[in-house]
């Protein structure tokens, strides 16, 4: 008889030992913020698709902002828009004091990018207009979603701190993050989690993405008649011709990480005018920062070699930089436990059935969508660049994808557009949002975890030391596809879904 309690002993508190420590309070926790984004599904569609349909590319995301302000203040958020000298900056919290914890997204379109959800062709929704060939209106709901029910939990379980949204603008553009790094928006934030659609639910952490410099290079001549007195002129689009020819030289030289592309945005204009004006656009890219800089400082060399050779005068104007994103491996851990917790929705036949036609479609493997989470460590630095990148090197950062795409389906074409309104996107953003509060939820109730991150990152971000590529007398590009916004806008609005969400 004893014996045989004994064992029974040991088998309870063997079941009890595959518990992970603490796990009742915190999953409590999680479980009503599941709960919930549970109950907010449809508030996050509305939130989304609204700002599908308003398909407002970067420094124009007017109406998006107007949505996601109303949203958060009726839920209880303090919202501070146009901060930092731009209109449609965007920064929500509520709690106050420590842990800070902020969310760091955007919700802009691409130009061209119009077009109608669900249909396998290119059909925009208005010819020519800007529009969500990349799903960023997928972020607006799953952020704002998420803060709300962290919100709750915070209330109900009286947890002290502050949870944030940095909605910045104009991510396709570059633009937005350096100025809101230089204004101090994240001096006193204790971590962020980035947010980011793509065909998986997945983070990552070691460095992610490229980091990019974007310039513009203007050379000034002098005109004259192309036949009647040549001699007499100085040509600008020399100079930019010579500028591109002596970086293709230098191409052999250079580490084989660098990336670097350029357009010739003026070219003169007829040929029997000598121009006075000729203008190169630059996007000089690497692994690091310093070593895209190092590239840069030849770029710049470059360019006076040009104008010396032509007699032309030079100016460079900074257009936009972005550093890669230093993602903390301590965060990707605790959000690889959530991700692996909630794991990938739970696709009906027809969903898969969808997602093969499509990627048939459009000529791509027909494998379907994903159906589990991706493994911690599987993604790899790509060359791509995000702006968010500079937020990471002032505060430990991590790193969560949601699964609202169709995998093989590529970004900034018209494809990638047929989704972002659809049970597939709705169902990757319920996902998304229980994954990012139950992380946000760890970070702020575990200090351990916290101290952990900000010593891991103590030690990466001091391997490079940041510094921002901003000129001092820089200011943000407010005039940025405004004129095409303009245009369609009147269009566009016909298609406005005019929905006030509110959370619940
Ligand atoms: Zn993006």
């Amino acid at each position: 008889m004893r014996g045989k309690s004994k064992r029974g002993l040991i088998l309870l508190v063997s079941l009890v030992g595959l518990l992970p420590p603490a796990a009742e309070a915190g999953d409590e926790r999680k479980q009503l913020a599941f709960e919930v984004v549970d109950r907010n599904a449809e508030q996050m569609a509305a939130i989304s698709d609204s700002i599908f349909y308003f398909g407002e590319p970067g420094m124009q995301e007017f109406e998006g902002t107007k949505l996601l302000k109303g949203t958060l203040e009726a839920a209880g958020f303090r919202v501070e828009l146009g901060g930092a000298g731009m209109p449609t900056n965007l920064w929500a919290e509520w709690g106050s004091g420590h842990p800070k914890i902020a969310i760091v997204t955007e919700i802009d379109a691409l130009p061209s990018g119009s077009q109608k959800p669900l249909e396998f062709t290119h059909t925009p929704l208005v010819a020519g207009a800007p529009g969500h060939m990349e799903g960023h209106n997928t972020h607006g709901g799953v952020a704002s979603t998420a803060a709300f029910a962290v919100k709750q939990v915070m209330q109900r379980f009286n947890i002290p701190g502050t949870v944030a949204i940095s909605f910045g603008p104009a991510e396709e553009q570059l633009a937005s993050r350096p100025f809101l790094v230089r204004a101090g928006y994240f001096k006193d934030v204790d971590a962020i989690i980035y947010l980011h659609i793509r065909d998986s639910l997945a983070t990552g952490y070691g460095v992610q993405n490229y980091a990019a410099i974007s310039s513009i290079f203007t050379f000034h001549g002098k005109t004259a008649h192309g036949a009647v007195n040549p001699w007499d002129g100085k040509d600008a689009v020399d100079a930019v011709e010579l500028m591109d020819i002596g970086f293709d030289k230098l191409r052999e030289h250079l580490r084989p990480s660098y990336r670097a592309h350029r357009t010739i945005t003026v070219g003169g204009i007829q040929p029997n005018i000598i121009p006075d004006t000729g203008q190169i656009w630059w996007f000089v890219r690497d692994a690091s920062m310093p070593a895209a800089k190092t590239t840069y400082d030849k770029l710049l060399k470059i360019a006076e070699g040009a104008s010396l050779m032509t007699g032309t005068t030079w100016d460079v104007k900074y257009a936009a930089s972005a550093w890669p994103q230093l993602v903390t491996k301590t965060i990707a851990e605790a959000i690889q436990k959530n991700i692996d917790m909630v794991g990938v929705p739970q696709w009906t036949e027809q969903e898969q059935q969808f997602a093969r036609d499509f990627q048939k479609s459009a000529d791509r493997p027909v494998v379907g969508l994903r159906t589990r989470p991706d493994a911690l460590g599987e993604r790899r630095q790509a060359t791509s660049s995000n702006d968010n990148g500079d937020v990471s090197w002032v505060v430990p950062a991590g790193l969560l994808n949601f699964p609202s795409s169709v995998p093989g389906i590529e970004y900034h074409e018209w494809h990638a557009a047929v989704t972002p309104v659809s049970s597939i996107s709705h169902k990757g953003q319920v996902a998304g949002a229980k994954v990012l509060a139950a992380s946000i939820i760890d970070l702020m109730t575990s200090p351990e975890l916290l101290q952990k991150a900000r010593a891991e990152f103590e030690v990466e971000s001091k391997k490079t030391p940041y510094f921002s590529l901003l000129p001092p007398e820089a200011n943000p590009p407010l005039e940025l596809n405004r004129a095409e916004m303009e245009k369609y806008r009147p269009e566009m609005r016909k298609f406005y879904l005019d929905k006030t969400p509110r959370f619940n």
